[in-house]
C-alpha cells in the first residue's frame, strides 16, 4: 500500500472536520484544505509585504521613444469672448473675436485615451498611457 492511499482517510476525515469549521482556531497539520487557507494567506502577505516595501519609492517613466513623461495632459474649457458678428458674402454670422478670454479652471480634467488611462506628456510634446511606458528608478 502506498503512503497516499494510506493517507487517504485521515486526509477526508480531516476534510469534513475543517469543512464543519473545527479547524478555525488553527492550522491542523496534514489537512489538505488547512494547507490551501495557509498557502493561500502566505502568498497575500508576501504580496501585501512587496507593495509595502515599494511604498513611496520614487520612479520616472520614459515613453516608448525614450523620453520621460513630464507631465500630464489635461483639458480646461476656455470662454473666447467675441465682439459680435458680421455678416459675410454669403450673409452668414462670422464672429469678431475679442481679444478676452476666460479660462475656467474648475473645469480642469486629464485626458484620457480612448482605452480609459490618463494620458501623459513626454519631453517632445507627445502623449502616451502608462503602460506603453518604461519604469525606472530615479537617479537610476
Ligand atoms: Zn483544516
Amino acid at each position: 500500500m502506498s503512503d497516499a492511499s494510506r493517507n487517504e482517510p485521515r486526509e477526508s476525515a480531516l476534510a469534513a472536520a475543517h469543512a464543519k469549521g473545527e479547524h478555525e482556531s488553527g492550522r491542523v497539520d496534514g489537512c489538505p484544505s488547512c494547507n490551501v487557507v495557509y498557502g493561500l494567506s502566505q502568498l497575500i502577505e508576501e504580496a501585501v509585504a512587496d507593495i509595502n516595501a515599494s511604498v513611496g519609492k520614487r520612479v520616472r517613466y520614459r515613453s516608448p521613444n525614450g523620453l520621460l513623461l513630464i507631465g500630464i495632459a489635461e483639458t480646461v474649457l476656455v470662454t473666447q469672448q467675441i465682439d459680435g458678428f458680421e455678416l459675410d458674402e454669403d450673409g452668414e454670422p462670422e464672429p469678431i473675436w475679442s481679444r478676452k478670454r476666460t479660462v475656467h479652471w474648475s473645469s480642469q480634467q486629464p485626458r484620457r485615451s480612448t482605452r480609459g488611462p490618463k494620458l501623459y506628456v513626454d519631453e517632445m510634446g507627445s502623449e502616451w498611457i502608462l503602460d506603453d511606458c518604461t519604469e525606472e528608478e530615479e537617479g537610476g
